[in-house]
């Protein structure tokens, strides 16, 4: 009984924060990068106010309607919400409540938005970046981090560091990346973060193996905050298995 009232709450928390995501996808960039289209209704030009942006308030209180003009609106990013319940799930099922498990999921929310964000709108805003590395450092503590050593984190950080320079050297790679990388190396320690880059290299792999079965263009640029989501995600979930 106990566990299934965690579990709804685990899921209404889930479900909320993935609900923020949507106007924080939409904002975050920096006015340039934004796109018009997610900003003004398409049938009244009218620009949506932040909480329109929130689809699950949107639905209960304005049908999922433009506040003047009543048409529909059109929300894109609606998968994020079931993908951040997803996340929620899973680290609750292994880390609990715990002060970890917070941070944790706060950083893959997060996380999600920039992948989001990189996919759409090819930027990555440092104000969502810089609170995540912060996050990130918190699990230095040992009471919020739990049994990752800092060395372990350091040489992880220290790895990512390596990393991104390779990339930047072999595709054009954005300073932002590296920070992310580096942000997901300090949470993960040594031998998770490890795993993680193994994972994200794999999905790097079978995402240019399905674009070329679809016939689509090789990129010239692929973006890394997705890859890098998808190996922390599975990793810090599934890596106390393996490693
Ligand atoms: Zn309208």
């Amino acid at each position: 009984m106990l566990n299934f009232i965690f579990l709804v709450t685990v899921f209404i928390i889930g479900f909320i924060t993935g609900g923020l995501l949507n106007p924080i996808i939409i904002f975050a960039p920096k006015k340039n990068y934004r796109n018009v289209s997610d900003l003004y209704c398409p049938y009244c030009g009218r620009k949506y106010k932040f909480y329109e942006h929130i689809s699950i308030f949107s639905y209960i209180f304005l049908n999922g309607c433009c506040a003047s003009c009543n048409q529909k609106i059109n929300y894109t990013n609606q998968y994020v919400i079931l993908i951040n319940i997803i996340f929620y799930f899973f680290s609750y099922l292994v880390y609990g409540f715990s002060p970890f498990a917070i941070i944790l999921d706060l950083s893959l929310s997060i996380c999600l938005a920039l992948a989001v964000i990189q996919v759409k709108y090819n930027c990555i805003p440092r104000k969502l970046l810089i609170p995540c590395f912060v996050l990130a450092l918190l699990t230095f503590i040992p009471q919020i981090g739990g049994d990752i050593m800092y060395y372990s984190k350091l040489i992880a950080a220290a790895v990512a560091t390596v990393f991104y320079l390779i990339l930047a050297f072999s595709i054009k790679s954005k300073k932002e990346e590296g920070l992310a990388l580096i942000t997901v190396a300090v949470i993960l320690g040594l031998q998770n973060f490890v795993y993680a880059l193994f994972l994200a290299f794999i999905f790097v792999i079978l995402f240019l193996i399905f674009q070329s079965k679809k016939g689509g263009k090789m990129f010239n640029k692929i973006y890394i905050i997705p890859f890098i989501t998808a190996g922390y995600f599975i990793s810090a979930l599934t890596g106390a298995l393996f490693l």
